[in-house]
């Protein structure tokens, strides 16, 4: 099928929403590892939002591709490399520790601007995957140094699900990030916080994702095929 079916297919699907959950979910199109014509050929078919997972891979498409695309660095972050997309990355999903975040504040200061970012939370089994867990979110987002920030805003979370055919399994911990977003959007904070997205869902899970309450789903290898 052709990607511009396969964004048609799914933001349809996007659109009809789910009876789980009121909110809206948006599409961002993982290009990781495809060449740019792809790109192209997404955007022709309207697709605004790009997810990408390395910032060399992004830098190179962002020059190359039109300047109204919204990319989003949905992998993780070194931070002696936040300062080279610091003047133009849309939303970065994948902050994984306080040091990440004072240092994206720094540069994004540095860039006389706010940079959107979430906060990657640990969901899966795997040991692997990068992200705060319950604790250390809580203790981070309670703590002072939020309120301190003013190159960066917290506009909500993110997860990655174990990579399972276990579908219980998955919702289950899609179920407990929504959870935690739940309770932490009760929660009083400073200006630079705000739970406003839940960016959940991948080819495989994204469904499940919607029906928990995600407001971003992250697509790449149903809509590009396999990398
Ligand atoms: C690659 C990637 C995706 C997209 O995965 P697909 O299975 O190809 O849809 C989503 N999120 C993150 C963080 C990724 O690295």
């Amino acid at each position: 099928m052709s990607i511009k079916r396969n964004i048609e297919i799914i933001t349809s699907g996007l659109a009809t929403g789910t009876s789980n959950s009121k909110r809206s979910c948006r599409l961002i199109a993982v290009s990781k590892t495809h060449p740019p014509a792809l790109l192209q050929e997404a955007y022709d078919a309207g697709q605004r939002i790009f997810g990408e997972n390395k910032v060399q891979e992004m830098i190179t498409k962002y020059e190359e591709l039109p300047k109204d695309i919204q990319w989003h660095l949905i992998g993780h972050l070194q931070t002696n490399k936040v300062k080279y997309i610091a003047p133009w990355v849309s939303l970065i999903h994948s902050v994984d520790s306080p040091r990440l975040a004072a240092e994206i504040d720094k540069q994004g200061n540095k860039a006389g601007r706010v940079i959107p970012c979430l906060l990657q939370v640990h969901i899966a089994s795997e040991e692997t995957k990068f992200g705060f867990d319950r604790n250390e979110l809580l203790d981070f987002l309670k703590g002072p140094v939020p309120g301190t920030f003013t190159g960066l805003s917290i506009d909500g979370l993110m997860g990655m699900a174990t990579l399972t055919n276990n579908e219980e399994q998955v919702r289950s911990e899609f179920r407990g990030l929504n959870a935690l977003f739940e309770e932490i959007s009760q929660m009083s904070f400073p200006p630079s916080v705000k739970m406003k997205e839940l960016s959940m869902g991948m080819s495989g899970d994204y469904k499940i994702a919607m029906e928990e309450g995600s407001t971003m789903v992250r697509i790449g290898t149903a809509i590009f095929g396999k990398r």
